[in-house]
């Protein structure tokens, strides 16, 4: 399988390199040339399968030519032996035909660890033998961070530096990073906002500064990362009776990258009757997907930081995959100059036949909080609580029998005091956490300048 760009305008790479490489050099995302099908009868085949089982038939096709179904197998049972619960991606039964999809029994409680833990024993098998260190550079709104530095600190030949606003994420998400002291995890607080990280990692990629190192990317821009998600759809739906029967997805959406998996198994064949994206009060894909108004705003604070992005980058993957939009490179161009940008109608009507988007304010996203705690007893996170209230606006609109199933992306005891604000409930910090609120942190704190990133960046790998 072979890698394009969604520019256009780079080499088309296999499956090891669009690994290492993160962004492509014409600044595009990079996506499989074509979408592989699963058909009826190899869905029906994985009735019964573990999870690993499940992720290398899944994402055999994608690595073809460089990492057989076997070499994934054994990745992928290495990857997720450490998960707290034996399914790896749970699914919970919150009443009727609302579920829950447990993604945050990993090492740092959120999804992220599921993609991440799979990336890190990647670069170490596609880096093994060569002596020149990978720079990982990554923005983070909290999440992506502290999964990357648990899945990468203290590997050899790679080094980490990784952005997040300073005082915009929550003090167990920040612990979770700045407590890691191996010597190869760089921690650097941006004074700004995610989106100014993030921009920042984008300009450092492209800097002639430090065109001379090796550097690659962890965030959702890399299509390693996406990979590994679209098992748990396949995982999920599986389980709830696909192919035979329709399931619908709802997906707390910051980043636009755990959404687009679920797109991607919709193109491979998963019968998905709709992804429905939430989001909070930063609700610009969803005034994309409502009326084709893709422009940013200011960025609001809210209790589901993860999601306080004005700037969905892998939106640009989506762009690309309905009509209208003929040249994505000049698209995008066109946003990065002017901050905005109008989809075409008949893109927006495609996208539409798949897409509900729904826009959830704090205090629906604080009584969802609440009503799944007094009808179900769960505690759940903030970010989960809009994928919930989401779901429960748009389920008069699904067909009757099919489940809908809520994306839990974090770990309740990750924004606890949300939580406990929202349900007069405090959760405790499961037990692989215990000490996090004891241990020294090493972290330096940047203006939101790519000059003065790319000098630290320099500073340490010199
Ligand atoms: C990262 C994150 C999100 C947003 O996911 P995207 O892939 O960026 O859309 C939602 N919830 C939590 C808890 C996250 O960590």
């Amino acid at each position: 399988m072979r890698y394009r760009s969604t520019r256009g305008h780079a080499d088309a790479l296999d499956f090891a390199q669009v690994t290492l490489a993160g962004l492509a050099p014409d600044g595009g995302l990079y996506l499989p040339e074509r979408w592989p099908r699963m058909s009826t009868d190899a869905l029906r085949d994985l009735a019964g399968l573990s999870y690993a089982e499940t992720a290398a038939r899944v994402m055999a096709p994608f690595t073809e030519g460089v990492l057989s179904e076997d070499e994934l197998l054994a990745l992928a049972t290495r990857a997720y032996a450490a998960f707290a619960h034996d399914a790896v991606t749970p699914l919970r039964q919150l009443g009727g035909r609302e579920w829950l999809l447990e993604l945050f029994h990993g090492a740092t409680l959120a999804f992220k660890d599921v993609a991440l833990q799979f990336l890190g024993l990647l670069f170490e098998r596609f880096l093994a033998g060569s002596d020149r260190p990978l720079v990982v550079i990554g923005a983070t709104s909290g999440d992506t961070g502290s999964a990357a530095i648990a899945a990468l600190a203290g590997r050899s030949g790679v080094d980490v530096v990784m952005l997040h606003p300073l005082d915009r994420v929550s003090d167990v998400q920040r612990r979770q990073m700045t407590t890691v002291l191996s010597p190869n995890i760089h921690n650097v607080a941006i004074e700004g906002t995610f989106d100014d990280a993030q921009r920042i990692v984008k300009a450092l990629f492209r800097s002639p500064e430090l065109s001379d190192l090796r550097l690659s990317a962890v965030n959702s821009i890399n299509w390693a990362r996406l990979l590994p998600q679209i098992v748990y759809y396949v995982f999920a739906a599986v389980r709830l009776g696909a192919p035979e029967r329709r399931v619908a997805f709802s997906v707390p959406t910051g980043n636009f990258g755990n959404v687009f998996a679920g797109y991607a198994a919709h193109a491979i064949g998963l019968p998905i009757e709709r992804l429905i994206v939430a989001t909070n009060a930063n609700d610009i894909v969803h005034r994309a997907l409502g009326r084709g108004d893709y422009s940013t705003g200011q960025v609001a604070r809210t209790h589901a930081p993860s999601m306080d992005i004005q700037v969905s980058s892998n939106f640009e993957r989506l762009l690309s995959q309905f009509a209208g939009v003929r040249d994505v490179g000049d698209a995008m161009a066109g946003f990065e100059r002017n901050g905005t940008m109008r989809l075409p109608d008949g893109w927006v009507t495609e996208a539409r036949a798949l897409f509900a988007s729904r826009r959830v304010d704090e205090v629906t996203a604080a009584r969802a909080m609440a009503h799944a705690l007094e009808r179900s007893g769960e505690l759940v996170d903030p970010h989960t609580a809009i994928g919930l209230a989401a779901a429960a606006d748009i389920a008069p609109e699904l067909p009757a029998d099919v489940p809908i199933v809520t994306l839990a992306t974090a770990h309740p005891a990750k924004f606890r005091d949300a939580v406990e604000r929202a349900t007069g409930h405090r959760p405790s910090l499961p037990a692989r956490l215990a000490g996090l609120f004891d241990r020294e942190e090493r972290c330096v704190t940047l203006p939101a300048s790519a000059v003065a990133v790319a000098a630290h960046v320099r500073s340490i790998a010199p």
